[in-house]
């Protein structure tokens, strides 16, 4: 009893010492809990019970990395030869090589029932997890609820990763303390979120369980079967390294003009490298992922395939360069302007401003270079003389900020 009453006060004077630093915590996490506590109705509409909403529920507390990765968003974009470095690393291709040597068999099974092509599933698997060797040490149903409860954006969308998360664990596909996820709810091997596994991921093992965490066919298969689903075209590839010729009209790069291959050799596009074009009428658009100075890509129905996975030109360059890479092809040809330093978000935010005083609209100052800048950009080139390849440089700002 004495000791109770001890420890009682020593808890009570911590308490007060500790009350001015503890109070907004505590209401920080009561927060939190009311807030995942009314995602119920979500929940149940999901097809989750209350037990296991009780059960998954029950002391939660917001993901701290989540917190602090979705609040952080980097001011300085890494330049796309600096990530293509990284992404497609010789250690990279060595190991999908291996890989390919290894899973041969289900692959090619995998990709016969998909009808896609065994070495692009095997890249995305490399680019997403490193082949399986980081999947992320948090719980998806956790990052869900952090992220549908941390007051910034897309509260809906994360609700319903939430309650898909929750629905998925019910089901038995995995143990609900094995669902393992990036910070931000992206699961297994070829990091799913939750509403895309509910969507395509596939048990291709047959034992009834798409278990996208542990069982290297139902991840291979789930990533096929999202390919196949958003309307991959097998045995084509995803584009070309293209030369494009002195004095071309780059205006017919804006990533949305379409024309057949031989259609563009007529306009003296060549392949770098120099071959032929497998099928002179597949329908393609020219890209420059780093302007004019940098290398060309003629882009194939499969490329945009792939940024159904992430939306984003560097991405998938990435995973089909990487693709091509494990099977024996070679690196690109033309070099990278590495002397350019990709602008800070800041700058793009001056651009964006400079760029709509002008009359050249970018849809808002976002620091982001979306399709509707690089359009503002190849205005204001246009206007100004210069080449308009849509490319944010460093030389565009100053040549807005001289004006
Ligand atoms: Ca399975």
């Amino acid at each position: 009893m004495p000791r109770a009453i001890t420890l009682c006060r020593a808890f009570t004077f911590a308490a007060i010492a500790a009350a001015s630093l503890a109070v907004p915590q505590t209401a920080r996490a009561d927060a939190f809990t009311s807030c995942v506590a009314s995602k119920w109705p979500a929940a149940r509409s999901a097809g989750v019970t209350r037990a296991t909403f009780d059960a998954a529920t029950r002391g939660m507390r917001p993901d701290p990395d989540t917190v602090r990765l979705s609040n952080n968003q980097s001011e300085f974009v890494k330049p796309i030869w600096e990530y293509l470095e990284t992404a497609v690393s010789d250690k990279r291709v060595r190991d999908g090589r291996a890989m390919l040597a290894r899973y041969r068999t289900t692959l090619e099974a995998v990709g016969e029932r998909y009808s896609v092509d065994p070495e692009v599933v095997l890249a995305i698997w490399g680019m997403e997890t490193s082949y399986g060797s980081y999947m992320g040490d948090h719980n998806a149903v956790r990052a869900a609820a952090t992220l549908a409860c941390n007051g910034r954006r897309r509260s809906d969308f994360w609700t319903q990763q939430f309650a898909a998360a929750l629905k998925i664990a019910q089901d038995g596909h995995v143990p609900l303390d094995q669902m393992k996820s990036s910070w931000g709810a992206a699961m297994g091997h070829t990091q799913f979120i939750p509403t895309s596994w509910q969507a395509y991921a596939a048990d291709f093992d047959g034992d009834g369980k798409r278990d996208v965490w542990r069982s290297i066919p139902d991840a291979f298969a789930s990533t096929a079967n999202y390919l196949h689903k958003h309307g991959w075209n097998y045995h084509e590839t995803w584009g070309y390294e293209v030369v494009v010729p002195r004095n071309f009209d780059h205006k017919r790069a804006d990533g949305k003009q379409k024309r057949t291959l031989a259609q563009w050799e007529a306009l003296g596009i060549t392949r770098a490298g120099g071959g032929s074009w497998p099928r002179p009428d597949d329908q393609a658009y020219l890209l420059y992922p780093a302007g004019a100075n940098g290398p060309a890509f003629l882009m194939l129905r499969n490329f945009d395939v792939i940024k159904r996975y992430n939306n984003a030109d560097a991405y998938a360059l990435a995973v089909g360069h990487l693709a091509d890479r494990i099977i024996g092809g070679g690196d690109f040809i033309q070099s990278w302007p590495t002397n350019e330093r990709p602008l800070t978000r800041t700058q793009v935010k001056e651009m964006q401003s400079l760029l709509t005083r002008r009359g050249f609209s970018t849809g808002g100052i976002d620091g982001q270079v979306g399709p509707m800048t690089r359009e503002a950009i190849r205005g204001f080139q246009t206007a100004s003389g210069k080449v308009p390849d849509g490319y944010a440089s460093t030389q565009l700002l100053q040549d807005l900020q001289r004006r």
